[in-house]
């Protein structure tokens, strides 16, 4: 390319959401460019889910997001629906089936909604560029794009490059620098759907533990997640911590709390074995697993209920019913699957995504601050704002 190229869109970022933005723009007789700095497009898309892309959640709604402005993500999700990327799916024959709690993965390889998303775009002539970076961008009454390739003239910019999340397959900052050259407030930013790090006088204990999970219910404020918790040589992870994570602000110093049996009451079982012989310990190891049990193992546990008095076998209860963990840090951008915080949503439409200030200027998926629970949310929250913007860019 060495001339000036002239479109009416230029999408940047070949993710999840720009690849939607751009074959709803390209559906609407737009001439669109979609520019990828990487090799590979919806490079994510690709490695979520385990392979098998956990692309929607059928019980997706406001409710499962967060964002500084709570009511922001309501028109987009409403507009395009966890049901319209259904029948986008079915259309191309793509198998799925549900995991858990509303979560649709393929049932074959996330590679299938890549090419889905591809041949809509190709359908619509759109002109994918990859390793393609754009370098500057100013604007006059269009927007000049500075690219590897050459010179973009554009009626309208979509900002579509996601979060700070795994930077070793090409996430960058880019959106929120060119938020903040048009003068656009980006919120801070910080990990989330993260694994977590605890304090080295608690790591001891859980490195014995490393690769035990227990179905938990796990609070930190006024947020529960039930789900699984699975213990690392760093900390704590698996899906209730990574949803719990998204809460931490601060990460260093704060207390999450952990039932680990949330479906028995412990005090209530002591009650009524307390004539038994058998030990704490082995009675404990009906509810929880062997090893973990050995891990908080005081000399107490040696002796046999009937032994007890109610008040130890209460506290015992309790420290399983109510497991105390303080939080060091987290494992970081290089670990989380998604960024909290990113482009101000009081600066955009939350009807068309675009900017109030700069007219012409998209800010969709994970650039803008909104960040969606683990489970098919934040790919739904691509769609979505991908479609409203791809619909007036
Ligand atoms: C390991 C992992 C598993 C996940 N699994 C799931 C899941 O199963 N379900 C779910 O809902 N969510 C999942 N997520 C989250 C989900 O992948 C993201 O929320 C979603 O991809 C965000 O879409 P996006 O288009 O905004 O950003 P991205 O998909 O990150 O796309 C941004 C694109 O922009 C490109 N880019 C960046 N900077 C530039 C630049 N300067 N110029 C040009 N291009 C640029 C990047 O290379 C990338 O291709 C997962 C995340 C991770 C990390």
């Amino acid at each position: 390319m060495s001339s000036k190229l002239q479109y009416d869109v230029a999408v940047i970022g070949g993710g999840a959401a720009g690849l939607m933005a751009a074959a709803i723009a390209g559906k609407r007789g737009r001439r669109v460019v979609l520019i990828e700095h990487t090799a590979k497009i919806g490079e994510k898309i690709r490695i979520s889910g385990g392979g098998r892309c956990n692309f929607t959640n059928l019980f997706a709604s406001p409710k499962n997001y967060i964002c500084h402005n709570k009511h922001f993500v309501k028109s987009a999700l409403a507009r395009y629906t966890q049901h319209d990327f259904i029948k986008l799916v079915e259309s191309y024959d793509i198998a799925y089936h549900e995991k858990t709690l509303g979560q649709l993965f393929c049932d074959g390889s996330s590679k299938q909604i890549i090419n889905m998303l591809l041949s809509e775009c190709e359908k619509r002539q759109v002109d994918v560029r990859l390793n393609c970076s754009v370098t500057a961008i100013e604007r006059n009454d269009r927007f000049v794009l500075t690219t590897a390739e050459g010179i973009i003239d554009t009626a309208s910019v979509v900002i579509a490059t996601g979060g700070l999340s795994i930077p070793q397959i090409g996430a960058s900052d880019f959106g929120y620098k060119i938020a903040r050259q048009f003068g656009i407030k980006v919120l801070a930013t910080r990990p989330a759907l993260v694994p977590l790090k605890v304090e080295a006088s608690t790591l001891n204990m859980f490195t014995k533990l490393s690769g035990v999970s227990q179905d938990s219910l796990v609070s930190y404020g006024d947020m529960q997640f039930r789900e699984n918790i699975l213990f690392t040589h760093r900390g704590l992870s698996g899906p209730a911590i990574l949803q719990i994570s998204s809460y931490l602000e601060k990460f260093s110093g704060e207390e999450i709390i952990i039932n680990l049996l949330p479906d028995v009451d412990l005090k209530k079982e002591f009650v009524s074995y307390k004539n038994s012989k058998q030990s704490v310990a082995n009675f404990l190891k009906n509810y929880l697993p062997n090893r973990f049990v050995e891990a908080i193992m005081t000399n107490d546990f040696d002796r046999s209920i009937t032994d007890l008095k109610n008040s130890i076998l209460f506290d015992i209860a309790e420290g399983i019913h109510q497991f105390k963990v303080t939080i060091s840090g987290s494992e970081g951008y290089q670990k989380a699957e998604v960024t909290i915080g990113g482009v101000d949503t009081d600066e955009l439409s939350s009807k068309t995504m675009e900017s109030q200030k700069i007219p012409g200027l998209f800010f969709i998926g994970e650039a803008v601050d909104v960040t969606g629970w683990l489970g098919g949310y934040n790919f739904q929250w691509a769609w979505s704002s991908g479609y409203v913007a791809g619909q007036y860019c």
